[in-house]
């Protein structure tokens, strides 16, 4: 049975002080739901202060991305060792990442073996471009990033992976239900593959972009999708408790 999982990446998004704030506006809220897992991804500086206001909640924190050395001369990059200490669940592969940051499979496999070898759970992004879509290139490309990023890994038992189409992430032009579905159902096809088929039904796997309150339960409806990695309506609180709320109800 897999429980799914709304989880709010905040991006390059708060100061402490604004950080402290948004937890406080909705963590009686969130608290009250605990039939899914509810995760939040505040940037690294807020992270010690955020899991102090949420210790002892049945909220989770993220990191939104990692390094994979564990220590040493990496100018400005923060290590498994160090969020493992602080939290749950890390970000990997986010397409921010490998659009500004150039990280390819190579990278995001190196991030998922540091991230596992600690403990930390990765959320493993995948998803394809506009271009690559309208092409009819979708299952190519994610399939491809899967094989990439999961090479060498041997049953991920930590592993959440979130389908993000690249051309809906932030632009207000999510996916429909439909379209997630489908792409989920190939993803899950993949790593039925690269696993079995055990591993690949106890799989959780989230949709991201463009999630809001007001598309949330047409998602949270398709049998394939566990939830949904959010951005920009994860900043406002109203709206993401909406969200866990729409998939709390649908929970199946
Ligand atoms: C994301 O950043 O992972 C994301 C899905 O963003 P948004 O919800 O703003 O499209």
């Amino acid at each position: 049975m897999r429980v799914p999982m709304i989880a709010g990446n905040w991006k390059m998004n708060t100061t402490v002080s604004e950080a402290v704030e948004l937890v406080n506006e909705m963590r009686q809220g969130l608290e009250a739901i605990d039939n899914i897992d509810k995760v939040i991804c505040p940037p690294f500086v807020s992270l010690a202060v955020v899991g102090e206001l949420i210790k002892g909640s049945s909220i989770k924190l993220g990191a939104q991305n990692i390094y994979f050395e564990e220590k040493g001369a990496y100018t400005g990059e923060i290590s498994p060792l160090m969020l493992a200490d602080l939290c749950e669940f890390v970000i990997i592969g986010h397409s921010e990442r490998r659009q500004y940051f150039n990280e390819n499979g190579e990278i995001v496999n190196k991030k998922v073996r540091a991230a596992l070898a600690v403990k930390l759970k990765p959320i493993l992004c995948v998803g394809e471009r506009l271009e690559e879509n309208e092409a009819g290139n979708t299952e190519k490309i994610v399939t491809g990033q899967l094989e990439s990023s999961l090479a060498g890994i041997a049953h991920p038992d930590e592993l959440t992976i979130a389908y993000e189409p690249i051309w809906a992430i932030g632009t207000g032009k999510a996916a429909t239900g439909g379209q997630a579905n489908e792409t989920i159902a190939l993803i899950r096809h993949k790593i039925a593959k690269l696993y079995d088929q055990e591993f690949a039904q106890d799989l959780r796997i989230l949709y991201g972009g463009s999630v809001t309150a007001a598309n949330a339960t047409e998602f949270m409806q398709q049998p394939e999708i566990d939830g949904a990695l959010v951005g920009g309506a994860s900043l406002k609180a109203d709206q993401f408790l909406s969200i866990v709320k729409q998939t709390s109800k649908i929970r199946r």
